[in-house]
């Protein structure tokens, strides 16, 4: 590894000691990049890889609400806003009872690549709350989100920082976040993504995350003369990401076998009944375990992990961070998986994917497979400054063309260093180019 970025990774766990997850997601990035700074010695000078490593900006708060027993909680509140270079913080909110500084600032750090790649003037942000919306009234809900903002709206804005949803934070939490924003700031702008039709969100948007990754895997299956026709997969997670990637691989001719929750996993060998898990997980927020009552033939196994020795030609680990790890990549190649695409962030351990790509697997990494989402809100954001929309169509076409291209460009990247069909350095590369020319841009600052 390159000598300045092995010194800046090593600065970077010993002065934030106990972030596992913020670790990782560095050293799988900062070590693809090695090979860039080999070529590029003025970035050391500049001081480059040390600022970019560095959050421009870490919130804290805490957030006091009342349940509707008439007791005090009180929940940690974050937002890190990472990286402003070539564009206005964005990414997501995450509301689950494990987040923590370094959660949060990991997926910050992937978020800063993962919006450049889309080609739109996006930088990196993610924030969140160790609040966990399973098993809430509404009100409780509804009073929790209006707590975050009351803190929050100070540090956002529709040129500043535009914050979206993540696991936990769907339609209904957007919701009440935005209005509570509009009543404290008096304005009605763009400051989130994900808002509902009726109060300017974006068709498409709810579908993006998991349509923009089967988009990304069709371009990258066309490389081997593949597609997903008559194909077998197995995706993990029921949430906004899996329940879309299932619809897209279904209209596309492929048949999805197997999804989890945290709790467990359905099989269906004839086609996952997707109507019946939108009706249980997004109606009615129940458990994936209740579509094994409705459905004769189909199984459920307690314990979401067991889903990866289901054997399938494509897997979409769709769910949260190192659900995939060496011992289930190897039961999957063993089972004959052709392709991987990574609709979660950082689903598979830094083992597990170097395993598929040392195995002839194709790997779509999450930061340019699940790019759709993030792409889609800063086409909201567009058609909030114009104040019009565009029809489902048409933003659909622009999601297509935008993974379409995400992956040209990372695949570009990976031959230009000479790493063909290495997808991860490829992302990396691909995302880092553009902020470290506008860093270098902008100087030391
Ligand atoms: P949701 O909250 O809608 O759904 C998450 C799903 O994953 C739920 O079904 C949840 O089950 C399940 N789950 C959580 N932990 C596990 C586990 N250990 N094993 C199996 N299933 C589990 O979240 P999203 O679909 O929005 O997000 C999923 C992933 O995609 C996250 O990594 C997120 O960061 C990423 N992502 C999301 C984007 C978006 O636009 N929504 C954009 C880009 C990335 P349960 O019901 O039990 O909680």
């Amino acid at each position: 590894m390159n000598a300045y970025v092995q010194r800046v990774l090593q600065d970077l766990k010993d002065r934030n000691p106990n972030q596992p997850e913020f670790h990782q997601a560095a050293t799988e990035i900062l070590s693809s990049l090695s090979v860039v700074f080999d070529k590029h010695p003025e970035y050391e000078k500049s001081g480059l890889l040390e600022m970019l490593v560095e959050p421009e900006r870490v919130i804290m708060f805490r957030v006091p609400w009342v349940d509707d027993n008439g007791n005090v909680h009180v929940n940690k509140g974050y937002r890190v806003q990472f990286n402003g270079a070539i564009g206005p913080y964005k990414g997501g909110l995450r509301f689950r009872s494990n987040v923590n500084l370094s959660i949060i600032k990991f997926l910050g750090f992937e978020q800063i690549f993962k919006n450049s790649l889309t080609g739109l003037p996006i930088g990196g942000g993610k924030g969140g709350s160790d609040f966990d919306p399973k098993g809430k009234s509404d009100n409780e809900i509804m009073r929790f989100c209006q707590a975050f903002m009351s803190e929050l709206f100070r540090h956002i804005g529709q040129d500043t920082d535009v914050p979206a949803g993540d696991i936990g934070v769907g339609a209904r939490e957007i919701g009440y976040m935005f209005g509570y924003y509009r009543k404290l700031a008096n304005e009605h702008v763009g400051v989130l993504t994900g808002r509902g039709l009726a109060y300017g969100g974006s068709l498409a948007r709810t579908e993006a995350t998991g349509y923009g990754l089967i988009y990304l895997m069709e371009e990258m299956l066309k490389e081997k003369k593949l597609s997903f026709k008559n194909k077998t997969c197995v995706i993990s997670g029921s949430g906004n990401v899996a329940i879309f990637a299932n619809e897209k691989v279904t209209q596309l001719g492929g048949k999805v076998v197997a999804m989890s929750d945290s709790d467990g996993y359905i099989y269906d060998a004839d086609g996952i009944d997707l109507d019946l898990v939108k009706e249980i997980k997004l109606a009615r927020r129940g458990r994936i375990s209740e579509y094994a009552d409705k459905r004769s033939g189909a199984k459920y196994v307690a314990g979401c992990k067991g889903i990866w020795s289901v054997a399938c030609d494509y897997a979409m680990p769709c769910a949260t961070q190192n659900e995939l790890d060496l011992d289930d990549a190897k039961m999957l190649v063993a089972n004959g998986v052709k392709a991987v695409g990574e609709g979660a962030n950082m689903p598979s351990t830094i083992e597990a994917a170097e395993y598929f790509q040392a195995n002839g697997v194709l790997f779509a990494p999450a930061k340019a497979a699940n790019a759709g989402g993030v792409a889609c809100s800063a086409l909201e954001m567009a058609q909030s400054s114009m104040r019009s929309f565009w029809t489902f169509e048409e933003v659909d076409r622009k999601l297509q063309s935008i993974m379409v291209n995400i992956f040209r460009n990372i695949k570009a990247a990976a031959e230009r260093y000479d790493m063909p069909g290495n997808y991860i350095a490829g992302a990396n590369i691909a995302g880092f180019e553009k902020v470290a020319t506008a860093m270098m841009a902008h100087g030391v600052c």
